[in-house]
């Protein structure tokens, strides 16, 4: 088992990682003390790996709160009938929550930990790739709303993170590519040597081979954690975690969050972000090519498709919730590992370097 401290005072907590550790009760024994706990999970993951996390905590008092499955899930309805479970059972100050699954109950069960008596403890038991390396770790809880996506939450740390990686092997193949997308992403804004690794280990990653994933897992979660330990709410340097994401999240309102998972549009966003930062001439030429190198080799998308056009995608880009004082902020490179807030790209900067990624 690794173990990584995430360490922001009295907020700080551990971040255990390793093959089996759902079903291993020293994995769960420093967390739960005798107090109630309630696993809030979902319909897919709860036949998987309810079972092992029931057994590994035998003695304990354990209720379960089961939704179904899927994004608009993460909503008002599951909030409330959360917090209604936990009042009509008078659950205590003491309770412990437990996220049993990806990002969508990650976030709901957070929430609900963040909310419920102004805030209980919480542990996040991630079993996606993405809510391994990003989700579980850093804070942020949040629902849906019809309005938008995440614009109710709330910063609420959890008390650890156990990250068991043999329950990535479940995962539907394209869901453990979108997550290798958010990895790639900590070795281009945080580690040049990240991505040579990543670049010198593809087989090993599409093998899935344990000790590949227990690299991924560990390496994302030291960056994640030290850009969250320098700004842990989001006002300065955190915003580089969103290289990509500008691009990827106007790919996904575009098609209507149809065909692009998350981490797909991510990968083209982040060959969008490297191929504008050599255009501009922030960063030597050469990395965007190489990025999607790699994430074509690992099963990703790396080019603006020929149906959508460059001055739509822009149009998203002017409505994007990071945009500060109208002015269009996106995270690009100055060198491989490095990355640097913008605020000077023109309108014709970005639709060159959108249409510069058409295949
Ligand atoms: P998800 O939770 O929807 O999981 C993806 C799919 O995989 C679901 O169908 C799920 O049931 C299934 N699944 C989960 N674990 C499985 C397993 N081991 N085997 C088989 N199937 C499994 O999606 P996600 O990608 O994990 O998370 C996306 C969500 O995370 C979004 O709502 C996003 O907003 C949120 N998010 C939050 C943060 C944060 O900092 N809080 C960061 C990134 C993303
Ligand atoms: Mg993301």
């Amino acid at each position: 088992m690794r173990t990584i401290d995430i360490p922001l005072g009295d907020r700080s907590y551990p971040v255990r990682i390793g093959e089996g550790l759902l079903a291993d009760p020293a994995a769960w024994a420093p967390h739960v003390g005798q107090a109630p706990i309630l696993i809030v999970t979902n319909e897919t993951v709860a036949p998987l790996y309810l079972p092992a996390v029931l057994g590994a905590l035998k003695g304990h008092d354990v209720d379960t709160f089961t939704m179904a499955d899927g994004e608009a899930e993460k909503n008002w309805d599951n909030w409330r009938a959360l917090i209604g479970r936990l009042a009509d059972r008078h659950a205590p100050r003491d309770t412990t929550l437990v996220a049993l699954g990806g990002g969508v109950v990650g976030d709901l069960c957070g929430f609900a930990a963040a909310t419920w008596m102004r805030g209980i403890r919480f542990i996040q038991a991630p079993t996606t790739l993405l809510a391994q390396v990003d989700a579980s770790v850093g804070g942020k809880t949040a629902i849906n709303i019809p309005q938008g996506k995440n614009l109710v939450g709330a910063f609420h740390q959890p008390a650890a993170v156990i990250a068991d990686t043999a329950t990535l092997r479940t995962l539907p193949p394209r869901e453990y590519r979108a997550g290798l997308a958010e990895v790639l992403k900590y070795g281009a804004i945080c580690d040049a040597g990240f991505i040579d690794w990543i670049e010198a280990n593809i087989d090993a990653l599409r093998a899935m081979e344990p000790d590949a994933l227990a690299e991924i897992v560990e390496r994302s979660v030291r960056y994640k954690a030290e850009v969250v330990g320098a700004d842990e709410r989001e006002q300065g340097v955190r915003a580089i975690l969103n290289f990509g994401h500008t691009f990827g999240h106007a790919l996904e309102t575009h098609t209507g969050y149809q065909r692009y998972l998350h981490g797909e549009a991510v990968a083209i966003g982040m060959v969008v972000a490297a191929t504008l930062s050599e255009s501009r001439g922030l960063l030597a030429p050469g990395l965007a090519r190489r990025l999607a190198d790699i994430q074509s080799a690992l099963g990703l998308p790396v080019t603006v498709p020929a149906d959508i056009d460059a001055p739509d995608l822009l149009q998203h880009m002017k409505l994007d919730k990071k945009n500060l004082a109208g002015r269009r902020r996106l995270v690009l490179l100055s060198a491989p590992g490095k990355a640097i807030v913008d605020e000077d790209s023109a309108d014709a900067d970005i639709l060159a370097a959108l249409n510069a990624c058409r295949a």
